[in-house]
């Protein structure tokens, strides 16, 4: 009984209405192997808060064929898989060194081997703790190996605080050899460490000046996810250093996943905000933002599974971003640098 209603459930699964713009690409997804799952269980033990507000169906083990099935749905043709093996590098959950270093690979490797055998459907970035031992021999490996297009670093994961001037240092470094490497960078900066304009213009002028031309994407629009004044801040700041044309600004964009979808009653600087403007009124502040600096520097990213399947995801975006039919049409368009047909890997 349960079973055939399952099965029904799964042939009747509704798909995006197919007279809305689908995006051509989504730029911000997860797929996960059993070893991770193991490690999120241990981190959310370590440190609860981070889960806040994020679906259960993060832990999961998800595949590549997973991935291109939410696309389907989605009428998508290209998905962006970010491995979380950077996850290993999590500092709170105790680990060998060289432990942390296999499973980092071996994650990776998950990620790289799904897109391998997507047929062009997906790009693998691999993910890295910049901070930690193997950061740079797990770059130069990578380099090296068909199938990854690129590296993910979740900064707030791997303890980044843009006041620590030995980690700036760290950082700059792995721009550039990310930048000489060829490999883009899409980079969530925020969640470790006090998050304000100025922060955002260390990292700025002292790491991302460092990838040159290398193509890198901002995650969660400049934030980590929701809309505070923080976040506004840190778009202001990207916005006046692509105007000036700042140097990492060549072919820096920034994908929008979980920024219009997440309630910022949940973000963990919540309790200390002081923030009194409503969720739709900081929607339409940041859609201002977004068109001063130009659609073309923004693209669409679901961030799947942390909050609906793709499909649901995106119908739901058009709802809650405040943009005209033709923008959103013109940000379905939209691909990241290293999407585009000119973008060549060494
Ligand atoms: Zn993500």
């Amino acid at each position: 009984m349960i079973r055939s209603a399952l099965l029904a459930l799964a042939l009747l699964a509704p798909a995006a209405s197919p007279a809305q713009e689908a995006p051509r690409a989504d730029h911000h997804m997860h797929i996960q192997s059993r070893l991770i799952t193991d490690q999120l269980r241990a981190m959310q033990a370590a440190d609860p808060a981070i889960f806040d507000g994020i679906s259960v169906d993060l832990f999961t083990e998800r595949s590549g064929a997973d991935a291109v099935r939410e696309l389907d749905r989605a009428g998508i043709d290209k998905g962006v898989l970010l491995s979380v093996g950077y996850m290993f590098g999590f500092s709170a959950v105790p680990m060998e060194p060289a432990v942390r270093a296999e499973r980092m690979r071996a994650e990776n490797r998950y990620n790289v081997d799904a897109a391998l055998a997507s047929k062009g459907r997906l790009v693998a970035f691999v993910g890295i703790n910049p901070f930690a031992p193997n950061a740079l021999g797990e770059l130069d490996y990578w380099a090296n190996q068909p199938g990854a297009s690129g590296i993910k670093l979740h900064l707030g994961n791997s303890g980044f605080d843009t006041a620590n001037a030995e980690q700036v240092d760290t950082l700059g470094r792995f721009f550039a050899a990310a930048r000489k490497a060829r490999l883009p960078l899409v980079v969530h900066l925020r969640g470790a460490a006090p998050f304000s304009g100025a922060s955002v213009n260390i990292f700025i002028d002292k790491i991302l000046a460092q990838a040159g031309d290398l193509p890198v994407q901002i995650a969660h629009g400049g934030g980590y996810a929701g809309i505070d004044q923080p976040t506004l801040e840190a778009l202001d700041a990207y916005g006046a250093a692509i105007a000036r044309g700042a140097p990492g600004t060549a072919n820096l964009v920034l994908d929008i996943s979980a920024v219009m979808q997440f309630d910022p009653a949940k973000l963990p600087d919540a309790k200390t905000s002081t923030e009194t403007r409503s969720y739709e009124e900081m929607r339409g502040l940041y859609v201002a933002g977004m068109r001063r600096i130009g659609l073309d520097r923004f693209v669409l990213a679901s961030d799947w599974p942390a909050l609906a399947p793709v499909a649901e995801y995106f119908a739901r975006e058009r709802e809650m971003l405040p943009v005209t039919d033709a923008e959103w049409k013109q940000l379905c368009g939209n691909l990241a640098p290293y999407l585009r047909p000119g973008w060549q890997q060494p």
